[in-house]
């Protein structure tokens, strides 16, 4: 792990030097501001739905050891230039930093939850929940931002794990789905002192005025986050900065007016080994991650339950449209040869486009679809022509896809990228009609072979621009 120092970064505020060297002391205080100069550790989480070998990935990536509240978080000797990694492409992993893979261990067994992650774009924890909340379960990732929500739909349409729903909406319509939630999740858009060294962009927006104003901000999402949240169910808030005033400071708030309402969550079981800083605020469990002391970015978590006690009421708000046509006999049954599992899943057409979503939470998205602007759901699986599916590019992602419902062509790896890029790809390699591309067994899209001709149906709003240096 390099932890060199690195001279061209900003300087930190003089500001924010003077706050951390009063709270956290003389030594502890430089310690910090000297790590927030050094070079970040490099790190990713794998996705266990895709196909292929982690153990030669992780080795092909220079992974060198486990992040230790992670079990599928990594780090890696250097950063390798991601964009040219057709796994990458595949979704075989998220560059996630590691102290934010901690909520992980927060969320507990979410196996079956539902999930309502608040603050979502660009999808590292979403994908996290994602895993964690398995087929049974559901993700409803939400991102106010909507050209950020897009980045979100094409994170999740990789992961393939087919149980996310994207919204795009103001937090107040999610909290009008009162007690609809298992795990309420507001990662909080914050004054991001613990990217300093990542992002020096954060260093200059940073103000002592950007910390109030996301402080205001912090307290109406954990409003709207304990109203979607269920009696019994857990909240998790994380930030990545270090300010009492977004961070404890934000719990001391929200509990003066959700009072007894909070109570505490399971323990989180921790190791002195890893640095975190663990505290409390009333009922909240707190994290601190400090990169003088852990192998990670700045973090900030905490975690606590809303009382089974508390009020219960689970509203849904009435719907406005009527979206989902359900698919008939002889759809279902085209459909079923593209997925496996399809006994466990409802398909419905959404504007033309098939999707499927497992059975437990159809009903649910359905819901939700049919009052929030939902921009992506499920498993897209594509259009009928003619009785027959034209794919759509997210099904090659899909874990439930069935490759035995179409040829596959592997491809080497310089070829795969020149897919990726949208470029021509060799006839002799494929069958004749509609291809799964793969590398290494990872599907990347799909292609149409029409005699000596091949149409590459890999989108162009992903395809890669750079060439390699
Ligand atoms: N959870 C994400 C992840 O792990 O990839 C990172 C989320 S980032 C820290 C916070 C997000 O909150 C940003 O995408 C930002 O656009 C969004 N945001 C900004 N203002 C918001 C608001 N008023 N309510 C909810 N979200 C907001």
């Amino acid at each position: 792990m390099r932890w060199a120092l690195c001279d061209n970064l900003p300087m930190l505020p003089a500001k924010f030097r003077e706050r951390v060297l009063r709270d956290l002391g003389e030594e502890q205080g430089r310690a910090l501001c000297e790590a927030l100069k050094g070079e970040p550790p490099v790190s990713l989480r794998l996705n266990p739905a895709c196909a292929g070998d982690a153990e030669e990935l992780l080795r092909e990536l220079g992974a060198t050891k486990r992040v230790p509240w992670h079990e599928d978080g990594w780090y890696l000797s250097e950063r390798p230039q991601f964009t040219f990694d057709p796994a990458f492409h595949a979704g075989a992993y998220y560059v996630q930093e590691a102290s934010s893979q901690f909520v992980g261990l927060l969320a507990g067994d979410a196996a079956g939850c539902r999930i309502l992650d608040l603050c979502a774009a660009p999808g590292g924890k979403t994908t996290l929940y994602a895993t964690l909340a398995g087929p049974a379960g559901l993700v409803v990732a939400n991102e106010i931002d909507r050209r950020r929500a897009a980045v979100l739909a094409d994170n999740v349409r990789k992961w393939g794990t087919g149980n996310i729903a994207v919204t795009t909406c103001d937090p107040r319509a999610l909290g009008d789905f009162e007690g609809w939630f298992d795990i309420v999740a507001a990662d909080a858009p914050c004054s991001g002192e613990g990217m300093f060294r990542k992002d020096p962009g954060a260093c200059e927006e940073w103000s002592e005025n950007n910390v109030k104003q996301c402080a205001i901000r912090q307290d109406a999402i954990l409003r709207e986050a304990w109203r979607a949240l269920k009696p019994g169910g857990r909240l998790i808030y994380s930030t990545c900065t270090f300010n009492r005033e977004e961070d404890e400071g934000t719990l001391e708030r929200m509990l003066a007016w959700a009072g007894d309402e909070v109570a505490e969550a399971p323990e989180t079981k921790t190791d002195e080994r890893w640095g975190v800083e663990c505290g409390r605020v009333g009922a909240f469990r707190t994290y601190r991650f400090y990169p003088h002391k852990t192998c990670g970015e700045g973090f900030f978590a905490a975690v606590a339950q809303k009382s089974p006690a508390a009020e219960s009421r689970m509203r849904t708000p009435k719907n406005r449209r009527t979206l989902f046509t359900p698919a008939d006999k002889a759809t279902t049954r085209e459909l079923s040869r593209w997925v496996r599992e399809a006994d466990e899943m409802r398909f419905a057409m959404v504007a033309e486009t098939l999707y499927g979503w497992p059975q437990e939470q159809a009903e649910a998205v359905r819901q939700l679809s049919e009052v929030l602007p939902v921009i992506y759901s499920g498993a897209a699986l594509g259009q009928l022509f003619k009785g027959r599916l034209k794919p759509d590019p997210a099904l090659a992602f899909y874990r439930n896809l069935n490759r035995e419902a179409l040829p596959q062509a592997e491809l080497e790896r310089e070829e795969a990228l020149e897919y990726l890029r949208r470029g021509e790809v060799r006839a002799a390699g494929l069958a004749e009609g509609m291809n799964l591309i793969c590398h290494e067994g990872r599907a990347l899209g799909f292609a149409k072979r029409i005699g000596g001709r091949v149409n590459n149906l890999y989108p162009s709003s992903l395809r890669i621009l750079k060439r390699k240096p």
